[in-house]
């Protein structure tokens, strides 16, 4: 059984917001010294905004029904920046048929008949379509602003990019900051693109970053970590970080994220506060030290 002390500062850290499944969680959190950071949903608010729509000869609304159509069925944050901004202009949404999605890619299927794509580089290129020079200039373009592209493919054409904007949780700076007083090495793995996993690190001051990452690269990323003798925890939102949840020493999902992470995760942030993660390390190591 649980020291009875852990259980009284299990009790304490849920009244601030920080669950626990159970007080070895929080008995592991003393001893971190390394946390993995998701980008989006984690340290951002997870609500892109598309802040940019570049069509190759095409009109911009063309290029946004295609995008809307192949969107309709997901539940990726960008999918629903693009409805919303269908939604704003006024767009009518074309029939799409045969959608698959590719966790951490994109998705394609047919629309009126056509052969369409949405999705980042890495995706499109795996289907063997190429991304011509103009639209990689465009996308880098964007990218440097600390933008998340997307490519927009019809009948192998690219019809254009979609850029989006996402905002860095209020308390980012904060939590990064306290990291560093307690000793704890920030580490940046995020299925996005490198340039806006660069801006949200650069802000932060956090110099290890992983960019382009698969489910399945963030739990070697944490296995990783583990097997050099260190304490990991992992903190993230979505389904896509459910094994690295499940794999570091304390898993900590933000409240608001997927059904997959809630469960996945060691320690549940109800107001996906940022500020919560250090709060909880710097009282778990309180309790620690009075136990023994
Ligand atoms: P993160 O680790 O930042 O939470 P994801 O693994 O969810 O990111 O997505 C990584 C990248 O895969 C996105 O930045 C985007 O380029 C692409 N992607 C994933 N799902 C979609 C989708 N439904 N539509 C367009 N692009 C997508
Ligand atoms: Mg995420």
């Amino acid at each position: 059984a649980a020291p009875i002390s852990l259980v009284i500062a299990s009790g304490r850290l849920a009244k601030r917001g920080i669950v626990a499944k159970e007080a070895g969680a929080v008995e592991r959190l003393a001893s971190i010294r390394t946390l993995v950071l998701d980008k989006t949903g984690t340290l951002t608010e997870g609500k892109p905004k598309v802040s940019f729509i570049g069509p190759l000869g095409l009109g911009r609304s063309s290029l946004l029904r295609l995008a809307v159509a192949l969107e309709s069925e997901s539940a990726h944050p960008l999918a629903d920046a693009i409805r919303e901004e269908a939604e704003r202009i006024g767009l009518v949404t074309p029939d799409a048929e045969r959608i698959v999605y590719a966790a951490g890619g994109g998705a394609q299927g047919w629309v009126r008949g056509d052969h369409a794509v949405i999705g980042n580089a890495r995706y499109v290129r795996s289907l063997g379509l190429e991304i011509p020079r103009d639209a990689r200039r465009q996308a880098a373009e964007r990218e440097a602003q600390g933008e998340t592209v997307v490519y927009v493919m019809e009948r192998e054409a690219c019809a254009g990019v979609i850029g989006f904007r996402d905002r860095m949780k209020g308390d980012a700076v904060q939590m990064a900051r306290e990291l560093r007083r307690l000793g704890v090495q920030p580490i940046v793995a995020t299925g996005d693109h490198a340039a806006p996993a660069n801006t949200v690190a650069k802000a932060l001051g956090i110099k290890e970053v992983h960019a382009s990452m698969l489910p399945e690269n963030k739990l070697e990323l944490v296995e990783k970590l583990k097997r050099s003798g260190k304490r990991v925890a992992m903190a993230g939102d979505g389904w896509n970080d459910a094994p690295a949840l499940a794999a570091a020493d304390v898993g900590i999902a933000m409240g608001n994220g997927t059904y997959g992470a809630l469960s996945a995760g060691h320690i549940t942030l109800i107001f996906s506060r940022l500020q919560a993660i250090t709060e909880a390390i710097r009282l778990s190591r309180l309790t620690i030290r009075n136990i023994r």
